[in-house]
């Protein structure tokens, strides 16, 4: 059978990162996925497979290829924030590839020590990538130690050799560069490819993560549309048949119609968004804040009883009264109708406890609106 000798794999090193670079600008640049990540990562791939390149003469090792390297370390950890949503911090990766340069500068003229400085450098780099993808992953605890894995590798390999470079290490332990050890180009390899499958991993999830946003959230008012409020009812129903208390709010614009026929549509759709956002700032951040549809809007409140969500939608009413709708050169006051009702045990996926804040809201209403009605005080049993 055919040993992989070395030269052949850095080929299929190379040849993997040419298509990983392709797939990732690809991504970014057509169909517009994390482009800033995607550049970077394009960039780390795109770099390495010229720097790799089997016939780039080895001279140009310690000017170019090293630097070129660590410049590489630093793109793949920018990278991995860009996925992580933590783009905008990247001063202690620069820092890092930074001083790895100067480093390198000063040890220069010394092959050895610039690789092992290099080595280094691109060790600390990827166990930056590590701990971000531990920290920002939202995978289960498993499946991100796994990704974390080929990092650690890469760390743990690149300090291994800059060891033997440095001749910390009994002969014969030290490792090799790629160009002269097989075994080290074969890891190099499934450690390419289980970063590249990772990192595709992060794309994927954080484009679920992007539909399951936009099927959740009222496009107009960014609150949680009506099917998130009812999923959330139901997890709140089944903490309520385990002896919580939680508590539903309706709410309704007053005379909304007049809204939309002085100020005209577009007039409506900012009062609609100003009511989101004046009471959004006054929720805690446990509370759930719906649209139901039309100007009519729902509060879960965790921990809260009938009592204590009458309290909370008065607060709302009379901050809803305070904060006027400005649009165009117009003032325009708004009120709400409130209906409180608390949830109630072995109710069904808790809309029963909506129905009831929503038939007090129409109460609400009734007595002459922007006004807080609680069920219990329209004939329901408390
Ligand atoms: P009440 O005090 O009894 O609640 O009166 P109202 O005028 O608020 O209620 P009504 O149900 O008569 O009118 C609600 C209006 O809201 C009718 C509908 O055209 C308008 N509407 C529903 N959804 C939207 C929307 O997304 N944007 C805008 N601008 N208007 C909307
Ligand atoms: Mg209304
Ligand atoms: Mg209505």
């Amino acid at each position: 059978m055919p040993t992989l000798d070395a030269a052949t794999l850095l080929l299929v090193i190379t040849v993997v990162d040419v298509f990983a670079c392709v797939v990732w600008l690809l991504l970014g640049e057509v169909l517009r996925i994390a482009p800033r990540a995607a550049r970077r990562i394009a960039l780390y791939h795109g770099l390495l497979a010229i720097v790799w390149w089997p016939t780039v003469p080895a001279g140009l090792e310690p000017l170019v290829g090293l630097p070129v390297t660590l410049v590489c370390a630093g793109l793949l950890t920018a990278g991995v924030r860009g996925l992580m949503r933590l783009r905008h911090q990247l001063r202690d990766v620069v820092a890092v590839v930074l001083v790895g340069l100067a480093a390198h500068i000063v040890v220069y003229p010394d092959l050895s020590a610039a690789r092992a400085v290099s080595n280094v450098f691109a060790a600390v780099l990827a166990l930056m990538a590590g701990y971000d993808i531990l920290r920002g992953a939202g995978f289960r605890r498993a499946v991100t130690l796994l990704l974390v894995v080929p990092y650690l590798v890469l760390a743990g390999a690149a300090l291994w050799r800059a060891g033997g470079l440095l001749g910390w290490l009994p002969p014969g332990l030290g490792l090799a560069g790629l160009t002269t050890n097989a075994p080290l180009a074969l890891l190099r390899l499934v450690v390419n490819l289980s970063i590249t499958t990772g990192l595709v991993a992060l794309v994927l999830q954080r484009l679920i993560a992007r539909v399951r946003h936009l099927t959740r959230r009222d496009p107009l008012t960014g609150l949680l549309n009506r099917r998130a409020v009812e999923e959330h009812l139901q997890r709140l129903q089944q903490q309520v048949d385990r002896g919580r208390s939680h508590a539903v709010v309706v709410l309704d614009v007053d005379h909304f119609k007049r809204i939309n026929d002085d100020l005209g549509h577009a007039g409506g759709d900012a009062a609609l968004q100003h009511l989101a956002q004046v009471l959004g700032e006054a929720l805690r951040t446990t509370d759930c804040f719906g649209r139901l549809g039309g100007e009519e809007f729902t509060l879960l409140l965790p921990d809260t009883d009938e009592a204590g969500a009458v309290l909370v939608a008065e607060r709302l009413r009379r901050l809803l009264q305070e904060r006027p709708l400005t649009w165009v050169d117009k003032i325009w006051p708004m009120s709400a109708s409130f209906g409180v009702a608390a949830m109630r045990l072995g109710e069904a996926h808790g809309l029963d406890a909506l129905a009831r804040a929503d038939a007090a809201m129409y109460a609400a209403k009734a007595r002459g609106r922007n006004r807080v009605q609680r069920a219990t005080e329209q004939g329901e049993p408390a």
